[in-house]
């Protein structure tokens, strides 16, 4: 297999390859990626170069993902020699939030109500938008967004168009969205083989702060019918799309009705619970999904897991340093990606399971708050 991307997901996905003798090959950007680190097999180049994953390609028979932002046209002249999972179309999907709302719109899949700003006037757009579902509204780059970057909630015409105009100048399209008065965010992983077979993970609840996701909780706490309803939802999702390997599926409850937020053709950050909380890892699913191979169990391994991620401190303090603290929290599993610390960047998780949502959630904000991670928002009771 070979992996486009070297970060923690690539590097992840490595440990599951290793326990089942797959090969893995990453394209690594660069030497420090948290991937390229603990792999043997490196190609060096950036995922838009053309050499670089023709390079790739060539060394494996499938190849995969550890992120989107590539180019699924570069794609295309590589599928002669070998088999890209998802598939260029697929991945597309997740490239482009337009592209992806337009498909699962005409899917009938529901989504909050939004409109693509492609026209001649995107501020007249917008405005129009706005006075038919109300401010505040929600602006969206197509492209290029990630934990919250390139996403803005906007309470009028003059903020609006700030945000226009600074897309335009980056010549980013943009779409609007009705702004949803979110009870809870949840995400879906689902596998699936080329072939068709599907299988998913229970629902759970991922807790954001400032568009980024900062705890996952399972079970979601929702009522029966919300759970069924996401469930049932991702997995149309995940064949509307074609999927290959895990697709994460993120929706809101809210004004009483489930929807879809984003969707990505990969394993995700809702899904690292999964390596010690489910029989089946979303890592190992994803690479039995890409190769075409039996799927596991989604199965719970106890009856709640929490799992909380680790960021750089404000006094650049490097979790790698406290790690013996975290590892003195009874039944904390500890992951470190081994990047660089930096103020607020990713660099690992801690996840704990239990029998009590409480005692679970207080356990592993005690190990990732021994790494140098407060939570950010009061007493973490609030969202239990
Ligand atoms: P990213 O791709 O950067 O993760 P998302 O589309 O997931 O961006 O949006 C980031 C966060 O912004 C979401 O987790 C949610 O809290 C908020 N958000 C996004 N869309 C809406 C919406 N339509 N209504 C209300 N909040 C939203």
């Amino acid at each position: 297999v070979g992996i486009v991307g070297a970060g923690q997901l690539a590097r992840m996905t490595l440990e599951a390859a290793s326990a089942l003798g797959v090969e893995a090959t990453v394209l690594a950007a660069r030497r420090s990626d948290a991937a390229a680190l603990v792999c043997p097999r490196v190609v060096h180049g950036s995922p838009d170069d053309a050499d670089a994953l023709a390079e790739l390609a060539r060394r494996c028979d499938v190849l995969t993902f550890d992120h989107e932002q590539v180019d699924p046209g570069l794609l295309v002249p590589l599928l002669a020699g070998v088999a890209v999972r998802p598939e260029p179309a697929a991945l597309g999907l997740s490239v482009d939030k337009a592209h992806c709302r337009r498909t699962l719109r005409d899917a009938g899949i529901p989504q909050p109500v939004f409109s693509v700003l492609d026209g001649a006037d995107p501020l007249e757009q917008a405005d129009a938008f706005a006075a038919g579902v109300g401010w505040p509204v929600v602006l969206k780059a197509a492209t290029g967004g990630y934990d919250g970057k390139g996403v803005w909630i906007v309470d009028g015409r003059a903020e609006a168009a700030e945000v226009i105009e600074h897309a335009g100048a980056l010549g980013v399209t943009l779409l609007v969205e009705a702004y949803i008065d979110i009870d809870a965010e949840l995400a879906v992983q689902v596998a699936r083989t080329p072939t068709g077979d599907q299988v998913a993970w229970p629902v759970v609840r991922t807790v954001q702060h400032d568009g980024v996701c900062r705890e996952v909780l399972v079970p979601a706490g929702l009522p029966a019918e919300v759970t069924t309803e996401a469930e049932e939802i991702a997995g149309r999702v995940a064949h509307v799309v074609g999927a290959s390997g895990v697709l994460a599926v993120e929706l809101f409850w809210g004004g009483g009705r489930v929807t879809v937020n984003e969707i990505a053709t990969r394993p995700h950050n809702s899904g690292h619970w999964t390596i010690e909380g489910a029989s089946c890892s979303q890592f190992e699913n994803h690479l039995r999904g890409v190769l075409g191979l039996p799927l596991g169990e989604t199965t719970l391994r106890a009856p709640c897991v929490a799992s909380v991620n680790v960021f750089g401190g404000a006094d650049g303090t490097d979790p790698a340093d406290r790690l013996a603290d975290a590892l003195s929290v009874p039944g904390a599993h500890v992951h470190l990606y081994g990047k660089a610390a930096r103020p607020g960047r990713k660099l690992g998780h801690v996840t704990v399971l239990g029998t009590d949502p409480g005692a679970v959630r207080a356990l592993a904000w005690e190990a990732a708050g021994l790494l140098g991670t407060a939570a950010p928002y009061g007493a973490i009771a609030e969202a239990t």
